[in-house]
């Protein structure tokens, strides 16, 4: 694949560890699914998507991810509001149940740590997830 100008301060970041904490650079991690050329096969990757798009504050990848049915139209408002707000540090998987490429739900039970106001802060989450058109998408969480 060639790369444009306007790539190439994305190389570090390519290179670098994905956010989300797998391990994998983020070009063979989170990218594809950000940028819409895979998708997400199990809630837990899904999951850890959302959170690398929270971290590179990506918007309309949050919206698209987030089911329908809990989608409100005040959404996108609120991401662009609070992305800047935020830096986030870690996410640690304490959890999966079903979210497997055979199930249509799933849950993750997870702790993300970030900086607000230049205090460390850490969230706990259970979220569901569930298939839309073969998709997975977020529903909602529970802290
Ligand atoms: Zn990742």
């Amino acid at each position: 694949m060639s790369e444009s100008e306007e790539d190439r301060p994305l190389r570090v970041r390519l290179r670098s560890d994905c956010p989300c904490g797998t391990g994998l650079s983020y070009n063979d991690c989170c990218r594809d699914f950000h940028t819409g050329k895979a998708q997400p096969k199990t809630a837990e990757q899904l999951m850890r998507s959302r959170y690398s798009a929270f971290f590179f504050r990506l918007p309309d990848y949050l919206v698209s991810t987030q089911h329908p049915d809990t989608r409100e139209p005040s959404l996108r408002k609120e991401l662009d509001a609070m992305l800047p707000t935020i830096m986030w540090r870690s996410l640690k998987i304490l959890s999966s149940s079903k979210g497997g490429p055979e199930d249509k739900k799933g849950k993750v039970e997870f702790t993300a740590e970030y900086h607000e106001d230049g205090e460390l802060q850490e969230m706990y989450e259970h979220s569901r997830f569930r298939r839309l058109r073969g998709m997975w998408k977020y529903v909602d969480g529970k802290g």
